[in-house]
């Protein structure tokens, strides 16, 4: 089961607990079910769903839950709490400090992304201020520096590497050299891989980590193999003192939970997640915000993260303090912006309430497809309309069938739009209290 499914399963599952009339041990046990049906499906390993089913049932004792305590609440909270307890091994793992020198290696097999993944950590911490730079010692597969050389080049961080010397850990040293000369505050070691853990593998590692005495050792893998993760992880920390865990390709059909929950089970502290094959594809993994994201809760921070990334600091403010007083005319601007981006979905998904309907089932083209009917509809109001604070009151029976007959669709398209609308206002009118504040949000990685 991919992610987003896994997301909408408990979601509406819980949604299902919500709407029962009296919350009773028949209801709890079936809401348990589905959890955990779709826990499994997603290859999240029996065990760790076994701990889960049990410590919800735990927290939530029906019989000792006061009179008058809101059952409901309890156990959505409790659902929230054991999947972050999940996918939470409770250890932080090691973050580079600007202008302070750190080594950091990727490990991981051939194939797993590791290249690619050691040009967006670079990126990505290029990004916040850094003077990142990269060492191919991969002299095992023949082309892994060109590799290198052309991710490199794409995030533009200086590279080292050699055509000629075979030896792994002397370019890694001489790389190592190079880059503290040239002041860089994060050295980033890219070892080679091999098709399967094997001993010659280890033992190059080992060499490298000797070499080079890393801060931090990142264990890549690929995000589709699911439940084999668990094995995987705990060789590689084994042999190589993994201090962190980068999940690659959590974007296609991938059984995600699987390896996150996996991971997780080897006391891995999973760091960042892989959501495709451009450099920019590449997001922080904290346990809570991805939790509520994947029950369609939204992730407040991780939006205002985004928003910075992509609206000039001078205009975030006040783009907050303008949707929080939210009319048609401004929905439809956010409506042109977000198609603008292009990274609609990864947007909307931090939004409370967006991922799973707005958004449906992780597919970007349908809901695209929608935005731009409700931009049609928008197209044949009037501006007293698209300017009202209170847009539904407003709309009589014959505005509506005007606004329908000039869109070309029906009226109910017309409602339905009217009632996303209020949706989001409600959501935005949240928006108020937040302080956007100055400078990036998200150093803690
Ligand atoms: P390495 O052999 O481990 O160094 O792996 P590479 O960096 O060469 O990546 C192997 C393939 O996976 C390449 O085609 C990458 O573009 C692709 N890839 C890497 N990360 C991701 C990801 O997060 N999502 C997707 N869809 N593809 C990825």
């Amino acid at each position: 089961m991919v992610l987003a499914q896994l997301g909408t399963s408990i979601s509406d599952a819980l949604a299902r607990m919500s709407k029962a009339t009296v919350v009773d041990e028949k209801v709890l046990g079936e809401c348990l079910k589905e959890i955990t049906r779709a826990l499994l499906q997603s290859d999240v390993r029996f065990e760790t769903v076994r701990d889960v089913q049990a410590n919800i049932k735990k927290i939530v004792s029906l019989d000792t839950l006061a009179a008058g305590t809101n059952k409901r609440r309890i156990i959505q909270q409790a659902v929230f709490s054991e999947l972050c307890r999940m996918l939470d091994p409770g250890k932080p793992a090691f973050v580079p400090k600007k202008g302070k020198p750190s080594v950091v290696m990727f490990v991981g097999l051939q194939g797993s992304g590791k290249t690619t993944t050691c040009a967006k950590y670079a990126q990505y911490y290029q990004g916040k201020g850094f003077k990142p730079s990269l060492v191919c010692a991969d002299t095992f597969r023949a082309g892994a520096f060109d590799q290198l050389k052309q991710n490199a080049t794409k995030a533009r961080v200086p590279f080292y590497g050699s055509y000629m010397e075979s030896d792994p850990a002397k370019i890694a040293v001489e790389g190592l050299e190079r880059f503290r000369k040239e002041n860089s505050d994060l050295i980033i070691i890219d070892t080679s891989g091999r098709h399967k853990q094997e001993a010659a593998l280890f033992e190059e590692m080992r060499q490298v980590a000797e070499a080079t005495k890393p801060d931090l050792v990142i264990f890549v893998m690929d995000g589709s193999i699911g439940q084999a993760a668990f094995g995987q992880a705990q060789a590689f920390k084994q042999s190589a003192s993994v201090g962190a865990v980068i999940v690659t390709k959590m974007d296609g059909h991938a059984n995600g939970g699987g390896a996150l929950s996996a991971v997780a089970a080897t006391k891995s502290p999973v760091i960042f997640i892989g959501t495709g094959e451009h450099l920019g594809d590449f997001d922080v993994f904290d346990v809570r915000p991805f939790v509520s994201r994947l029950l369609g809760m939204g992730d407040l921070p991780g939006l205002i993260d985004k928003l910075q990334d992509i609206i000039p600091a001078d205009q975030q403010q006040d783009l907050l303090e303008k949707l929080s007083t939210f009319t048609l005319r401004l929905l439809y601007e956010q409506f042109q912006n977000l198609l603008k981006m292009g990274s609609l979905g990864q947007v909307f998904s931090m939004l409370p309430g967006f991922s799973s309907e707005l958004m449906p089932k992780g597919s970007e083209k349908d809901g695209q497809a929608k935005i731009k009917r409700y931009m049609t509809i928008m197209d044949s109001m009037t501006d007293a309309e698209l300017d009202s604070p209170n847009p539904k009151k407003l709309m009589t029976e014959s505005r509506t069938i005007r606004i329908a007959r000039g869109s070309g669709r029906q009226v109910r398209d017309v409602m339905d739009m009217l009632d996303e609308y209020k949706r989001l206002a409600k959501v935005m009118g949240k928006m108020k209290n937040i302080k956007i504040p100055t400078g990036k949000m998200s150093d803690k990685n």
